[in-house]
């Protein structure tokens, strides 16, 4: 790949080359550029400048497809993502007006690199179920309490049922519950003879922020983490179907009684345990 380079080029890659308060990095590329223009072999620059030949071929390509703007600094996929109020907005965006679909769209693709924007967070919990069967089963849906980005408030509450497309921030006073971008990736349960476990793993959008109300940065996963979760049971003696839910505020062991017959349903003996998956 030949360089061909115009007299203003030129002359400003020997500026460049020659200012004193140039970064290093541009220096060697205005001079690779300049060798090539010459008609000098890679092999050549890359020997004359101390570089790998690499690094030549790298700088000499950029700058034939791109022309002096190739020599700037591309964005680095792994440097950290600054969520500015573009960022933010986009993110908004996504969430209230185009219903992302799952896997293929949100969970994969952010405004800056994935990586950064997505957020893991897995609850655990085992439930001891008494003697007395009322056929006790989890409600696809639970509560967390995260630090939402959207609304700019710590330790919202959020909605996550299992197989929606967002989740539902409860908001605050002044800015309504609205959308937020999460949902259940994983929702498995595992019923034994004496107890039943679940294992939930929540997907959401997060981005730092400062929640001005309460002075303080918004975290991936807020504080005090907070989460509760749904049961539904059947009662075999009067028929009748209720509802539990347990959470992590409160006193162990907890338990729970039919509402109907009062029989034991279930026995809470440790706080559900939350664990960031995905992100800091
Ligand atoms: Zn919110
Ligand atoms: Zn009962």
């Amino acid at each position: 790949m030949a360089i061909e380079l115009t007299d203003p080029q030129r002359e400003d890659l020997r500026a460049l080359a020659r200012r004193a308060t140039a970064r290093a990095r541009d220096v060697l590329r205005a001079r690779i550029v300049l060798a090539a223009a010459d008609g000098m072999a890679n092999t050549t620059i890359a020997g004359r400048l101390g570089v790998h030949v690499d690094t030549v071929r790298t700088w000499r390509r950029r700058f034939v497809q791109h022309g002096p703007a190739g020599l700037a600094d591309r964005p680095r996929s792994d440097r950290p993502c600054r969520y500015g109020p573009a960022a933010r907005l986009k993110v908004v965006a996504t969430v209230t007006g185009q219903v992302p679909q799952p896997d293929s769209q949100w969970t994969h693709r952010g405004p800056c690199q994935d990586r950064d924007v997505l957020r893991s967070v897995e609850v655990t919990t085992v439930l001891v179920l008494p003697s007395s069967s009322h056929n006790l089963h989890w409600r696809g849906r639970l509560e967390l309490s995260l630090d939402c980005f959207i609304c700019q408030r710590t330790g919202r509450t959020t909605t996550f049922v299992v197989g929606a497309d967002r989740a539902v921030c409860s908001g605050d006073d002044k800015f309504d519950q609205h959308y937020s971008a999460g949902r259940i990736a994983a929702f498995d349960h595992r019923e034994e003879r004496d107890q039943t476990s679940l294992r939930a793993v929540v997907d959401y959008w997060w981005a730092p922020f400062h929640d001005a109300k309460r002075n303080e940065p918004g975290v991936a996963l807020t504080r005090a983490p907070w989460v509760r979760l749904h049961l539904g049971y059947y009662c075999p003696k009067t028929e009748k179907p209720g509802e539990f839910h347990t959470q992590t505020n409160l006193v162990r062991p907890s338990s729970g009684s039919c509402r109907h017959c009062s029989a034991p349903v279930m026995v809470s003996q440790e706080v559900p345990q939350l664990r960031l998956l995905v992100g800091r």
